[in-house]
């Protein structure tokens, strides 16, 4: 009997195949071209981007991360947000949406999420809302499920409230109601977006890079002179930016992997389909997308008691999971200042995640891993 290959958590080298014709083309056109930042293919690349998502702007930029700090930094500038205003940020999601808030002294107001959807519960924050002087919502499309609820955030929204997302995980999903600038796409649904391309993203490029998309022409200018050192031309600079932008040689592999993202995505979404309906095992929570929704399944996150016995379990069997995230924002050391109330919600979906492999995975490979999990016993 020979024993099954193991099931990697990541293979980029087979998603890329379909092609890695292109990119290698790509790359080199760049490399041949001699002009490598602010040229043509950061032009192409960011009018592909808004044109999929159904937006007026993309701005290209370094990673994701300065993607949110751009957008934080413009509404600073431009007077929108002052240091020491309330931004609520869901409890439950990676650090990096949190920094930028921190970072610009504005005060984080931490809201507990949806257990199976695992973004920010609207009724939870619509509650703090009303008593609450709160300035801007973060939104987190969490591994890829779209969190929106259109009645709850024209609501704010019409208050002068900002709606800003974090798109990083979620490019080329669709909530089940427009947006405030009538895109169903996230990163088109609130006023700003931040999406991140690394590698590991669904639209992952050949290393870091993030884009700034909004509907909103003044935020888009602003973001796009902060990123070249706050100029807004030559030599004159309105504000003290910082240097943010994206190569000509991301910009152009990027255009590829746009081209191929429904593709990828859908890939994705086959393989969710195939653990939705194959894993049956009573110790075992299936994540639940808001109905009416696209999700893109950057992850595939079910919720067990036994995590770490199953993760354990699963390893054995040839089986590679993660754990997205295993100490949330609130309980890491350099946010030691904002613990100052539980978060059960949050603190039990980190102790009871885990990650199945989704990415570039054919139907035998998951089909053994839900047979590998209805298996599982305690
Ligand atoms: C990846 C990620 C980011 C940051 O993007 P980078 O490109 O890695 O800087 C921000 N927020 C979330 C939710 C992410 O998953």
């Amino acid at each position: 009997m020979t024993t099954p290959q193991r099931i990697p958590f990541i293979n980029l080298l087979k998603e890329h195949a379909p092609f890695n014709a292109e990119l290698e083309e790509a790359a080199l056109r760049v490399i041949r071209s001699g002009w490598y930042l602010r040229g043509p293919e950061t032009k192409a690349f960011e009018s592909r981007l808004a044109g999929m998502l159904s937006v007026d702007h993309a701005v290209g930029c370094s990673n994701g991360l300065d993607a949110l700090r751009l957008i934080f930094k413009a509404y600073v500038v431009l007077g929108y947000l002052r240091p020491g205003d309330r931004v609520i940020v869901p409890a439950n999601t990676y650090i990096a949406s949190l920094l930028p808030v921190t970072e610009f002294g504005l005060t984080p107001v931490l809201v507990e999420p949806d257990p199976r959807s695992f973004g920010l519960d609207f009724h939870k924050a619509d509650e703090i809302m009303a008593h609450d002087d709160i300035k801007a919502v973060m939104l987190v499309h969490l591994y890829g499920i779209p969190c929106w609820n259109g009645d709850i955030c024209r609501k704010w929204s019409e208050r002068g409230v900002l709606i800003i997302e974090d798109n990083a995980q979620a490019i080329g999903a669709q909530a089940a109601t427009p947006g405030l600038y009538g895109s169903r796409f996230t990163g088109a649904l609130g006023n700003a977006s931040a999406s991140s391309f690394y590698p590991t993203k669904n639209a992952g490029a050949l290393g870091d890079a993030g884009a700034v998309t909004t509907g909103d022409e003044q935020l888009a200018q602003t973001v796009r002179a902060l990123a070249n050192y706050g100029s807004d031309r030559r030599y004159h600079n309105i504000h003290c930016g910082y240097n943010c932008r994206i190569d000509e040689l991301h910009a152009a592999m990027l255009s590829v992997v746009l081209d191929n993202l429904d593709s990828i995505n859908l890939r994705r979404r086959h393989a969710a389909a195939i653990y939705d309906k194959n894993i049956r095992n009573t110790l075992i929570t299936k994540p639940l997308a808001p109905e009416g929704c696209v999700c893109v399944w950057h992850q595939y996150t079910i919720l067990c008691e036994h995590r770490d016995i199953l993760k354990q379990y699963l390893e054995i069997q040839g089986v590679a999971t993660d754990i997205h995230y295993a100490v949330p924002p609130h309980l890491q050391p350099c946010y030691a200042s904002l613990r100052h109330s539980p978060l059960p919600i949050t603190e039990n979906i980190a102790d009871s995640i885990l990650s199945l492999p989704i990415q570039a995975l054919d139907d035998d490979q998951l089909l053994r891993v839900a047979d590998s999990i209805n298996r599982f016993s305690i």
